[in-house]
């Protein structure tokens, strides 16, 4: 199988804006802001979706919070607040198959919608 996008950045064979890294898990800049904050935090390892995490990778899940907490407060963003997102497959909305949360802030967000 050929390497996800999100690889691709991880292996720096394509431009990002790097925000934080370490062993397990890189977080860059959205290339399409929906915010003035927009972060995408990406575990190394390729997880499709939300459906194909394993109870094995619980730590490794929990982290990419630990992760979000971090960069908020590097953005300035933590105590006005931001959003976590993960979308998953298609009524979810998720285009890129390498599971990845958004942290989404630095602005009014509307209320979650439904639809
Ligand atoms: P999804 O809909 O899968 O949850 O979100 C995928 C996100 O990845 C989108 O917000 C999109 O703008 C972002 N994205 C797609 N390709 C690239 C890329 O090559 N570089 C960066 N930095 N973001 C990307």
């Amino acid at each position: 199988m050929s390497d996800s996008i999100f690889t691709r950045i991880i292996k720096r064979e394509l431009p990002a804006d790097i925000v934080y890294e370490d062993d397990d898990i890189i977080a860059f800049r959205d290339i399409n802001p929906q915010a003035p904050t927009h972060v995408l935090i990406v575990p190394k390892v390729e997880i499709a979706t939300v459906n194909d995490i394993k109870p094995e990778q619980a730590e490794l899940i929990g982290n990419l919070v630990l992760v979000a907490q971090k960069i908020a407060l590097d953005e300035g963003i933590a105590e006005d607040g931001f959003r976590l997102v993960v979308n998953c497959n298609r009524h979810g909305c998720q285009e890129v198959f390498h599971l990845h949360m958004h942290l989404v802030g630095g602005r009014q967000l509307r209320g979650i919608s439904a639809s």
